[in-house]
């Protein structure tokens, strides 16, 4: 990884320039280019499939007036997930916050925003090609951990999304996620950096967007993380 200092008064073309700019927004003045690998996660993943938002819509419907969990009680509105029924690429965060209880929508908050932001870099946006879900559908009161028996709960939901949308990758936000999905109660950094399998889908573990608000110095590793994750997706398109 090397890394360069950003002068964006050159005079370059249009498209360079806005690209820097952009860069600059997510990661400062810094501009990270990473020495590629030779990872990916092979070739013998096979990818046809047709769902309709009608699938998902149904589910939906009949999971959204849960009260599985105390946090039935207390939501104000089930976060089901959003997205491209057929998306290659699933994202799946914690919990819903608050500004996602009031939506009704995933990652609509400042991590949301963040996130959009790095999935335009690699030229993803949610609902083409993107489908975004949570472990928990409903907000835990005041942003706290959701509590084991909350996720035991929930999780069911989310593993029915998984099988519906049927990514071709999937990538867990956050150590709460990563340690949902793989069982591993382990600490990121020990999830992170390895193609993990899920159910015969590869699964990658990364930063949740939070985290990179919160320390700047996650932002290169995630960086890195999101361009693999374009590298890998392009090679099936
Ligand atoms: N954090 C998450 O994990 N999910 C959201 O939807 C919003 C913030």
């Amino acid at each position: 990884m090397e890394k360069i200092n950003l002068r964006i008064k050159m005079k370059s073309n249009i498209a360079i320039n806005s690209y820097l700019r952009q860069q600059q927004s997510l990661f400062g003045n810094e501009l990270y280019i990473s020495k590629r690998d030779n990872k990916d996660f092979g070739e013998s993943i096979s990818y046809n499939k047709l769902v309709s938002e009608e699938d998902l819509e149904k589910y939906r419907i009949s999971i959204c007036l849960c009260k599985e969990c105390g946090l039935g009680e207390t939501r104000n509105n089930f976060v089901f997930g959003v997205g491209d029924p057929n998306a290659e690429l699933m994202l799946v965060g914690e919990a819903p916050g608050k500004e996602e209880d009031l939506k009704g929508e995933p990652f609509v908050g400042r991590a949301g925003k963040l996130l959009d932001n790095i999935l335009k870099a690699i030229n993803k946006k949610r609902g083409d090609g993107v489908y975004i879900a949570n472990v928990l559908k409903c907000r835990p009161p005041n942003n706290r951990d959701p509590l084991p028996s909350e996720v035991k709960k929930c999780e069911p939901y989310l593993l029915k999304q998984l099988s519906i949308v049927n990514p071709k990758l999937i990538v867990a936000l956050g150590r709460v996620a990563g340690k949902t999905l793989l069982k591993m109660d382990v600490p990121l950094k020990e999830m992170r950096g390895k193609i993990h399998d899920y159910n015969g889908t590869p699964l990658i573990v990364t930063y949740h967007p939070a985290a990179l608000l919160r320390n700047s110095n996650f932002k290169k590793p995630a960086w890195d993380d999101f361009q693999w994750i374009r590298d890998q997706l392009i090679k099936y398109q």
